[in-house]
């Protein structure tokens, strides 16, 4: 079997079609080698040798030892060097590669080759010995570290102790005679943490730096993100071993990272950052601040830097040219490594660059404006998920700011909350309900659930790709990076900058659009839903067969979704009304009445407000449909808790305490979510649905005379299992129908539906069509009868069920399509089989899910309806299922 695959010089034996076998940067480090580009030639161990690693207990294929030695030995004829020899030593890079990109979980080696001797030959080819023993410090340190598991600060104390007794700060004070005597110092450090010496064979140390990579495969921070990204572990890691190129040696070398456009904002211009004479992870560990590629970010940025633009004009012009042919040749925007070795420019890695959803919107509304890619592409280009990020609101620019301290806007959006200076007390907060900004000097993958625990990241060191800026940026969380002027005191709980010290707990915002960060809560503004989005959702809208309603109780809801694009409402939930102002005491008089008497005159009450709330919503949504529901939760919930709840009731009702009490045991039930709710309480109480009804179409005919144009009212009947129940509740709907359109002498265009959410209904569906005009799906009640899983407090096993993968997700969140989903395809077919033009929709929360979206659109829903803030989302997503 072919274990290995070789690139360079202008060709490769893979290509990027086959990230499953190489890896994502195996693939593209061929394809660009395919494409002429400058590669240092290497080659790529597969996955399959990962999975075999781990089938064979830590054991590799047996060809796999001679594959390595021919590709190591065409690397070497490219290069003119041979591994291991000490007069022309070649020396290599060993880094993972998996699939799917894991920024910051694996490890990497540089400088792999070098031993005593071959230090020599480097200090000798370079013409420079300190540039070799710095090298020589480094991969022992590095090596050290990730294959032997001597602690990093074992290496650094060493360094810091030597300087000291050298009276010097800098590293860049020390010479070749210096490294070399720390480099004693190192080894002797290896022996004593190891165990034994600091490999001195090339071969030893690239087959141990090659089983570093698969063994890191499994540590727990890799696990941790596999699970977050829902990454398969099977898919294993390849390795790239691949010839040196050296950033570091001197003023006419340099390594950086570089967008073809910008991942904050999406803007089409080359954006990254590089450091001069430095190697490799210098720039993404955030160690030294880097400095601008282009002239116009340094200007923008106000660095006294030069860029790479002015610094290094050839090489510029030689990056230029490489991204054009990338972007082309991708048809993305692309996330390039590169380093330049004496004048050289070498290109280390390529990959669709991770952005946040404004760019990526603005990317791909501008490469379809290009020509680059289609406006299907594009449509299929952004995550309808990411688009939440662009609905959440930015800091007013009226608002006064306090800005206490300034760093780079590493991730955009604005965010308050307190102070924290660790990610276990971001959960502690997160699991309090409050709000916290996480503040830290770097974040490293540890940190990342403390991230996800905060409403955004700060932090002191670092620039626009270090680890804090590319996780915030993946999960859409604002993020302000690099902030210099704020020490930290994670001891003290403390943090000061210029003159002040805030606590742990105090509330800051940060901004992450322009790195700002401010004292205390900030007004915030609502999203502006303009410009490329809009150009986006209308090319989503053309695209979609599904329409998208809303979910909404209130004309604020209304209100929202209409401006989000909402084409009509799927679902009023009309107790919500109920509790709003002081309608509550008449609804609770009509609970406490002793007969449909006394009902119906606390109904009378109730009806005038209801009336203006339906006109309200038939006029925000003029002209199109409103599905309004009957009364659907048990009474219960509409009665005082408290002592001094009964008390206020007594007061405003001048019913007695004793009646009260005795009402709330009469009505209270042991499971109220299969009780008396839904259309069990039209059946018992017909007069609350007739008052419901009566509400609607006098509303409907007021609409229609207000505003002029006709009202389209669908009257809903929740929690049906049988066609009688139907039938009784719609018999009086008509009735009231009759009776309003006869009082006004006006028409009424309105039809009688039910919900589906309960099994039986589901598969009775041809029956309950052959009365009911429309269905729509309850998902979330049908989630909760077909599972017998309380929607309400579920959440204690339904985590263990999602990790052991019992369930593949939440199915409250994500519809079970096996199970669930059966019992909607049932409902569809066999109410259709009745009434072929039956209109369909879906109003659980699934319908403002991307997957459960999908599936609508499978079974041939006519619409979904959603959150306000979720329609966007939902049209996006509707638009990628009709594709
Ligand atoms: C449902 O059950 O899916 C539904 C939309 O109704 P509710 O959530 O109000 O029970
Ligand atoms: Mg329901």
């Amino acid at each position: 079997a072919k274990w290995v695959y070789a690139f360079g010089d202008g060709k490769a034996e893979g290509k990027s079609q086959m990230r499953e076998l190489l890896g994502g940067k195996g693939a593209n480090l061929a394809e660009m080698s395919n494409l002429g580009l400058p590669v240092p030639p290497g080659f790529t161990i597969t996955t399959e040798v990962c999975t075999y690693y781990y089938a064979h207990d830590k054991q590799y294929p047996p060809e796999l030892k001679a594959q390595v030695d021919e590709a190591l030995a065409k690397v070497g004829a490219l290069t003119g060097r041979t591994f291991g020899d000490a007069k022309s030593p070649l020396l290599v890079s060993v880094r993972s590669g998996a699939r799917a990109s894991m920024p910051g979980m694996m490890d990497t080696v540089l400088n792999l080759g070098l031993n005593d001797a071959t230090v020599a030959a480097l200090a000798e080819s370079a013409g420079d010995p300190r540039f070799a023993y710095d090298s020589y410090r480094r991969f022992i340190t590095m090596y050290s570290n990730v294959v032997l598991g001597v602690e990093h600060h074992a290496f650094e104390e060493a360094l810091e102790h030597y300087k000291e007794r050298k009276g010097v700060e800098l590293d860049t004070e020390l010479g070749a005679e210096d490294w070399k005597t720390l480099i004693q110092t190192y080894k002797k450090i290896v022996r004593d943490e190891h165990g034994s010496d600091f490999p001195q064979e090339p071969q030893d140390q690239l087959w141990g730096a090659i089983g570093a990579v698969f063994d890191s495969w499994m540590i727990p921070r890799a696990k941790k993100y596999r699970e977050l990204n829902s990454i398969p572990e099977s898919w294993g890691t390849a390795v790239n071993v691949q010839a040196m190129v050296f950033g570091n040696m001197g003023d006419t070398s340099a390594t950086g990272v570089a967008f073809t456009r910008n991942p904050s904002t999406g803007e089409r211009a080359l954006y990254g950052e590089f450091l001069i004479n430095a190697q490799g992870e210098d720039v993404v560990a955030g160690i030294r601040t880097p400095q601008d590629i282009t002239e116009k970010a340094r200007i923008e940025a106000k660095s006294d830097r030069p860029s790479m633009e002015t610094a290094m004009p050839e090489s510029f012009a030689e990056l230029t040219r490489i991204y054009g042919i990338l972007e082309k040749h991708y048809r993305d925007m692309q996330d390039m490594e590169f380093t330049i070795e004496s004048g050289k420019l070498w290109m280390l890695q390529t990959r669709n660059g991770k952005r946040t959803a404004k760019a990526a919107l603005k990317i791909a509304v501008d490469l379809a404006s290009e020509g680059l890619i289609t406006q299907e592409e594009a449509i299929l280009r952004v995550e309808p998920g990411a688009l939440d990020q662009l609905l959440h609101p930015t800091i007013d620019p009226k608002a006064e700011r306090k800005v206490i301290a300034s760093g780079l806007p590493a991730s955009p959006g604005a965010a308050t909350g307190e102070i924290v200076f660790n990610s276990e007390a971001a959960e502690a907060c997160r699991k309090a309900e409050r709000k916290c900004i996480l503040v830290r000097i770097e974040t490293s993958p540890e940190d990342i659930h403390g991230m996800h625990a905060s409403e955004g990241i700060l932090t002191t060191r670092g620039g626009m790709t270090s680890h804090a800026a590319v996780v915030a940026r993946g999960m859409g969380k604002p993020c302000v990076s690099g902030v210099g002027s704020i020490r930290i005191d994670y001891k003290a709980q403390t943090l000061s900058v210029g003159g002040q010290t805030l606590k742990a707990g105090d509330k800051i915002t940060i901004d992450g659009s322009t790195g700002q960060v401010l004292l205390g809560e900030v007004k915030m503004l609502e999203p502006e839903l303009s410009g490329d989005f809009a150009t986006l959702m209308g090319w989503a809208d053309a695209h979609r067969t599904m329409k998208v309603r809303t979910n909404a109780d209130t004309p604020t809801d209304a209100h929202t979704a209409r401006n989000f694009g909402a084409e009509g409402i799927g679902l009023c939930r009309t107790e919500h009304m109920f509790f709003e102002g002081d309608r509550i005491v008449a609804v609770r008089e009509m609970i406490l009445a002793d007969d449909t008497e006394g009902r119906r005159a606390a109904l009378a009450k109730i009806l005038p407000y209801q009336r203006q709330d339906f006109v309200e919503l038939f006029k925000i949504m003029s002209g199109l449909p409103v599905t309004i529901r009957l009364l659907d939760p048990p009474l219960h919930e509409f009665l005082p808790h408290t002592d001094a709840e009964v008390q206020e009731v007594v007061a405003a009702t001048g019913v007695a305490e004793d009646k009260i009490r005795h009402r709330m045991r009469e009505l209270s039930e042991f499971n109220p979510m299969l009780g008396f709710r839904g259309c069990r309480l039209a059946i018992a109480f017909p007069e609350i649905a007739e008052m419901q009804a009566r509400a609607i179409f006098e509303a409907a005919v007021q609409a229609a005379e207000e505003t002029g144009s006709p009202v389209t009212s669908e009257v809903m009947v929740p929690l049906v299992f049988t066609r009688a129940e139907f039938d009784i509740v719609k018999a009086r709907i008509d009735a009231m129908a009759k009776a309003v359109s006869e009082e006004k002498g006006a028409t009424l265009a309105y039809q009688v539906g039910t919900m589906i959410e309960l099994p039986r209904a589901a598969l009775k569906a041809g029956e309950i069509a052959e009365t009911a005009e429309f269905f729509s799906f309850g998902t979330n009640d049908l989630t909760q009868t077909a599972l017998g899983i309380s929607r309400d407090d579920a959440a204690t096993f339904l985590g263990p069920y999602t990790q052991k993968g019992i369930l593949p997700s939440d199915p409250f969140v994500t519809i079970d399509q096996d199970g669930v989903g059966e019992l909607v395809r049932i409902g569809v077919e066999r109410g259709r089989k009745v009434r072929s033009g039956l209109k369909l929709g879906i109003c659980g929360e699934h319908g403002g899910d991307p997957a459960s979206i999908g599936f609508c659109q499978e079974v041939g829903l006519d619409y979904v309806s959603c959150s306000p803030y979720r329609v966007p989302i939902a049209r996006l997503a509707a638009a990628q299922a009709a594709l």
